[in-house]
């Protein structure tokens, strides 16, 4: 027999008494975990990280122990298999990492004031107190914390706090929970609250610093959410509070801790008087999926952590599925398909990338698992595939039936299918199987062969691939009768095609609705027929057009120059969604061009065409009634304007910041970064960068901070481009949560990259010390891949991040990375010419 690797199978705790005494002015945490369970073997292993254990009893008495740092636990003989009574004593370190029990730093009227609070998934529950660490070990809490507690100060947790003795606070008895989702916080807070009509109170929480108004967007938000998701999942909220609270240093975007949620400030609070609509819409899906997560996720968990995705592919969804139903008007699925759709096409396409169930026992590589373009933007796909098969209301009744049979415990990928399958009868599994195993996604070919409609399907590479011959259960979609619902064959014939288009009267397409996971590569004759009635398409059909062109040329399944001359089509119309897919696709022909170039200029001036008639229609100023679609689309065609250098539209900025120059917070949110960054880039000095970083450090805003943020690191100067490579590490400035961005920012300015780049390089060690312990450690490789492009730049990568290829947790992401710039480079190698001369050509 192997050695047991989960500690649950040594032994399942059914109750823990927890006393934790934390201060702050000594970053010193003391405690003791007292663990009522079921031994299964003599010898125990319970998880600890960075903890001094000082004693431990069994039922007791004084039990012999060992450390064993590398299964981070402690192993004790209990001399008996049964019901047993573990005792420990410890002390930790409070350490700055975002992860265990952690400070959060703000200041307040000029005074520095911290908030404690927790983050403990995926494997940091062990950092906070001795427990069996594992999504499986269930059960129930009792905690008591002590802290050095200040007047006016508020401590929350999971749930309701029942007696404060001694200055101890004593917290009522948790549901049958898994130790990642326990969670606490203290500090001086202010809230708002309400109830739903249910009677669940729910609450936002959030420094002093920010206004009280700043809380009112997430309250309703969230009291609507909970109402919906009762309703939709017929089964009542499951505990007596709903609270969310706002921590100003925040590793992810938010964390679903059962009764006691916890945010990012930025996804939290808003100023609801000048706050871009994007960002409101951002936040409501936040919220709405840490909610979701309080039944899927919370009240059922996946097993272990191999089926992550069942909480966070499902979460994904929902979180359109709830904003949808409470928010109408937003008609946010348009938000799924230019945010989320993109971005699981593009990473599932490198050979390399992981399937969405994914086997894992290291805890780096546990935290590795979070891609949230695959567990996440992938997953989420996938389920609304497998909706769409089955129905909303089989949905609702086998969501119901799952909630019935797996409440207050685990459950796995198996289990969900199961329910949907009884409550449609449908083969659900089977079809959903070949998705969740199998990394990447297909292409499906449409051609006419001989006069007859074919159809095949082969993996979809981005770079070199290696074709394993997978086939997929593919929903198809398509709006000609003749097609199969289900195409799982290699090929398929449907018919005479003269005959078929004959009778449907439209041209012929497959996933309509692009809500199924493939790209379709039509051949000329049946890509000219549709872009022949390209007008006759709704929104997403056109998106669709661009979506498929843009990853077939990256895929060098087409090129580049064949797309240039269809953009122009696509250029006036009004659809947010087919404005986002046509500068997604023009971004990418930034990458031909050299900076300073005459290319560049060509290009510009083809930014200049495309942007022009809507820029014109639009203009700079939000006007009162105007749709949601010229809302939204407006920063996209400015931003393009601006890129094109166009006069007009430069002038314009400048003009609003200086009418605005005495208040730059108020200009309005949906437009203030593009005039903030114009205004650095083109009319910039040392004064205003200085005043706009002392507005970054005083603004309790984050819309308002991130528009700062893509601002100054626009600046050209190459003296204020070395302020800010020193701001980086000063966190007075840019917090740890927030430096990616700044990074990316310089990274991505032409003046910048090399000082940013030698940074990543010079402080990889500060920066794997600072935020390492992070699950979004990773992003750092990412997002420097997805600027690079160039064969120096391929080098200088290789030889940096190579050495560096075992580190747990980074191997997959160095191995797909550098293929991902890889593949880059040989593109532009090959079709630079011809892009630009196709670039030229459209240019009138
Ligand atoms: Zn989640």
């Amino acid at each position: 027999m192997t050695e047991a690797t989960h500690f649950y199978q040594t032994f399942q705790p059914t109750h823990y008494n927890v006393y934790i005494d934390i201060n702050r002015a000594t970053k010193k945490i003391s405690g003791t975990s007292t663990i009522t369970g079921d031994a299964k073997s003599e010898t125990i292993a319970v998880h600890e990280k960075y903890m001094t254990i000082s004693a431990v009893k069994v039922d007791g008495q004084d039990a012999p122990f060992t450390l064993d740092e590398k299964a981070e636990g402690i192993r004790i003989n209990v001399g008996k298999t049964g019901a047993v009574t573990v005792a420990i004593d410890y002390t930790a370190p409070l350490t700055d990492s975002m992860m265990g029990i952690y400070p959060s730093y703000y200041e307040l009227n000029g005074e520095k004031k911290q908030i404690i609070g927790t983050q403990f998934e995926t494997t940091a529950a062990r950092q906070a107190f001795p427990c069996v660490d594992e999504p499986e070990a269930k059960a129930t809490f009792d905690l008591a914390i002590k802290y050095d507690e200040q007047p006016g100060e508020t401590i929350l947790s999971n749930m309701p706090e029942i007696k404060t003795e001694d200055g101890v606070h004593y917290f009522d008895t948790t549901k049958k929970m898994s130790s990642y989702l326990i969670a606490f916080a203290f500090g001086d807070l202010q809230s708002k609250q309400t109830t739903t009509k249910s009677g669940v109170k729910v609450g936002v929480f959030a420094t002093k610093a920010h206004q009280p108004k700043e809380l009112d967007f997430a309250l309703d938000i969230a009291k609507r959410s909970i109402e919906f998701y009762e309703n939709f999942y017929q089964t009542p909220y499951p505990l007596p509070h709903s609270w969310q609270l706002a921590l100003p240093d925040f590793s992810a975007g938010a964390m679903e801790n059962w009764g006691l949620v916890t945010y990012r400030e930025a996804y939290l609070t808003l100023d609801p008087d000048n706050t871009s609509l994007d960002m409101k819409q951002l936040v409501a899906t936040v919220i709405a999926h840490e909610l979701a997560h309080q039944w899927f996720g919370d009240l059922v968990t996946m097993k272990w952590w191999d089926d992550l995705w069942l909480n966070e592919s499902f979460a994904n969804m929902m979180e359109y599925v709830a904003i949808d139903a409470i928010e109408p008007d937003w008609h946010i699925w348009e938000t799924f398909q230019s945010s989320d759709v993109p971005m699981a096409l593009q990473r599932d396409a490198t050979d390399g990338v992981q399937s969405v169930h994914v086997n894992v026992e290291d805890p780096a590589e546990i935290d590795a698992l979070f891609d949230s373009a695959i567990v996440y933007a992938k997953g989420a796909r996938m389920l609304v595939m497998a909706r769409a098969l089955v129905g909303d209301d089989a949905l609702r009744k086998g969501l119901k039936a799952y909630f019935e049979a797996h409440h207050y415990g685990n459950a796995k990928g198996a289990d969900l299918w199961a329910a949907l399958g009884d409550a449609s009868g449908k083969d659900v599994g089977t079809i959903m199987n070949s998705w969740l195993e199998q990394p990447g996604y297909p292409v499906v070919s449409a051609s006419v062969v001989d006069g007859q409609l074919t159809l095949s399907q082969k993996q979809f590479f981005i770079g070199d691939g290696q074709d394993a011959g997978r086939l997929w259960q593919i929903p198809l979609n398509s709006n000609y009768e003749a097609a199969p619902a289900i195409f799982k064959d290699a090929t398929v014939t449907l018919g005479d095609y003269a005959e078929l288009r004959q009778a449907a009267g439209e041209p012929f397409r497959v996933n309509v609705g692009n809500n199924s996971h493939f790209i379709v590569k039509y051949d000329q004759t049946l890509l000219d027929d549709i872009l022949a009635h390209v007008d006759d398409l709704d929104a997403t059909a056109q998106l669709q057009v661009l979506q498929d062109l843009r990853l077939l040329a990256d895929g060098r399944q087409i090129s580049y120059a064949s797309v240039v001359p269809l953009l122009s089509r696509f250029a006036n119309n009004p659809a947010t969604v087919v404005t986002v897919a046509l500068y997604r696709l023009a971004n990418n022909l930034k990458k031909f061009v050299t900076p300073g170039s005459a290319e560049e200029k060509t290009l510009q001036a083809f930014y200049d065409q495309l942007s022009g008639q809507q820029v014109a229609r639009l203009g700079w100023t939000p006007q009162a009634g105007e749709s949601q679609d010229d809302t939204l689309t407006r920063p996209y065609v400015l931003n393009a304007a601006l890129y094109a250098q166009n006069a007009q539209a430069i002038a314009d900025a400048h003009q609003l910041f200086t009418a605005n120059a005495e208040n730059l917070a108020g200009l309005s949110a949906d437009i203030r970064v593009f005039v903030l960054r114009n205004e650095v880039k083109n009319f910039g000095s040392a004064a205003l960068f200085d005043q706009l970083i002392t507005a970054y450090q005083q603004s309790s805003d984050a819309s308002y901070k991130a528009d700062i943020a893509a601002a100054v690191t626009a600046t050209t100067d190459a003296q204020l481009i070395a302020k800010l490579i020193v701001a980086f590490e000063d966190a007075n400035t840019v917090k740890p949560q927030d430096l990616r961005a700044w990074y990316r920012g310089v990274l991505a300015n032409d003046a910048g990259q090399q000082a940013a780049w030698d940074w990543l390089r010079n402080e990889w060690g500060w920066l794997e010390k600072t935020v390492g312990g992070d699950m979004e450690f990773t992003t750092y490789i990412t997002v420097t891949t997805n600027i690079f492009h160039t064969p120096e730049r391929l080098a200088e990568f290789k030889a940096f991040f190579e050495p560096k290829i075992n580190t747990p947790g980074l191997t997959r992401e160095i191995k797909m990375d550098t293929k991902v710039i890889e593949s880059r480079v040989d593109l532009i190698e090959a079709e630079k010419d011809a892009v630009n001369a196709a670039v030229k050509d459209a240019t009138k």
